[in-house]
């Protein structure tokens, strides 16, 4: 019988994992005895970093040729749930139907989602670009803003949450604003943080520069407060300010998806499953897990591996080659990924690029505004439908930030 490795989740995680498996099956010439299946809604890959733009439709490029050509079965549809003492999946399938499948290694690849604190008006009321849809949700409902009335309201966008993907939001939405009223006269954009300070995890090194960047965009910057409700047309905050607005975007809190919860063993704080340098998770013999779903070690510093792009890209390529290498009788890899850089989108005012944990500068303005979109429009996405050209960069210590 074939040995089958199914994984959960077509994101950059998931995604390498399946390109990373099939090489390593190739690598001990085992293509006949191993089937390498991917389940996700659609065989597509979500370029989540480029939410806070607008370019939608180069947001969610075609996996299936790549797939087909590196070997790996896509189904559509979800796991809904996990069984590891008998090593199968519940497969809930797009139109409907459920089905078990087994698996001889599993690699959940499932990501993070927002998870929205109980606030009142919260859910009804608010934006986000955590997924595809709702990036488009906000797009429409900004553009729609066009043929309103103007009123403070409408002109008046708030972003709650100061971390990375707060901060690259509010300063695109001046732009934003302006390509859809045409005059920016009455626009207000405003950043609310509960910290004291802007970009609480980004470090000192880079907060003068974003502070410049809102100053210089006109995007105002409330610190040391929460939100304490929202409605359809205001905020109010926790220091009671009342702040007319009929478009809130949230971008605080993202958890590792609820899957997470079927794997035994530890979890961290953000609902990762803990995992061994090989990305098992720990005690859970026949499971992987990757990406934003994974709680491991970066480096012997002490880092664990963010919830981002750059972690997942490298963490898909180790998971899917463990997988592999355990069945067909290759040596595992251990996961290590001792670079670790940054690049924010700092709207107009260009981008800031740095390098290290703890975020020396680097570039800034326009030169890491190129970089950013050399990022953001050609590293981060599927390599070529091409199996040879897939493999070369498919092993699990294939460096992506030079
Ligand atoms: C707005 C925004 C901006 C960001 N900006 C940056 C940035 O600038 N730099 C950076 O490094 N990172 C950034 N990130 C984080 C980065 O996008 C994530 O860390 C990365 O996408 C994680 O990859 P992943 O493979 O773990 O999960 P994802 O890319 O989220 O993929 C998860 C996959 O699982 C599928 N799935 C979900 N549930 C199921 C299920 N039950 N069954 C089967 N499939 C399922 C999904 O459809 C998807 O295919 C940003 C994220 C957001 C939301």
């Amino acid at each position: 019988m074939k040995n089958e490795i199914l994984i959960a989740g077509s994101g950059f995680s998931g995604m390498w994992s399946a390109i990373s498996a099939a090489r390593a099956v190739s690598l001990a010439g085992r293509e006949d005895d191993v089937n390498i299946t991917i389940v996700s809604p659609s065989p597509n890959l979500h370029i989540r970093p480029r939410f806070y733009e607008t370019a939608f439709d180069e947001m969610a490029p075609d996996i299936e040729p790549l797939l087909a050509a590196v070997g790996v079965k896509h189904l559509c549809g979800t796991v809904e749930s996990v069984n590891t003492r008998n090593n199968d999946v519940v497969f809930k399938s797009s139109d409907g139907v459920s089905s078990a499948i087994s698996y001889d290694r599993f690699i959940l690849a499932t990501g993070s989602q927002l998870c929205l604190p109980e606030i009142p008006g919260l859910k009804e009321h608010s934006f986000n670009i955590d997924q595809l849809h709702e990036a488009i949700t906000l797009n429409n409902h900004l553009k729609g803003l066009a043929s309103w009335e103007s009123t403070v309201a409408r002109n008046t966008v708030i972003v709650v949450g100061g971390g990375f993907t707060g901060i690259e939001t509010a300063l695109e939405i001046p732009q934003r604003l302006r390509a859809i009223f045409g005059d920016d006269s009455k626009l207000r954009v405003v950043i609310i943080e509960q910290s004291s300070e802007i970009g609480p995890t980004l470090g000192a090194g880079p907060r003068p520069l974003i502070q410049e960047a809102f100053t210089e965009c006109g995007v105002e910057v409330m610190t040391s407060t929460g939100v304490k409700s929202i409605s359809s047309d205001a905020v109010i905050t926790d220091a009671g300010v009342y702040i007319p607005s009929n478009t809130v975007i949230w971008t605080g809190g993202p958890r590792a998806q609820s899957l997470a919860q079927h794997i035994e063993g530890e979890h961290d704080r953000f609902g990762r499953v803990c995992a061994d340098q090989y990305l098992r998770a720990q005690g859970v013999e026949s499971v992987f897990v990757t990406g934003d779903m994974a709680m491991v070690a970066a480096d012997d510093k002490g880092n664990i591996a963010a919830m981002s792009c750059q972690h997942a890209l490298s963490l898909g390529r180790v998971s899917g080659y463990n997988a592999a290498a355990e069945l067909v009788g290759l040596p595992m890899h251990p996961y290590s990924q001792s670079k670790y850089v940054t690049c924010l989108d700092l709207g107009t005012w260009g981008a800031v690029y740095t390098e290290g944990w703890d975020r020396e500068v680097c570039m800034q303005r326009k030169e890491a505004k190129e970089l950013k979109q050399t990022i953001n429009t050609q590293w981060i996405y599927p390599p070529e439908a091409d199996r040879d050209a897939a493999f070369a960069v498919a092993a699990p210590d294939y460096v992506i930030v030079p």
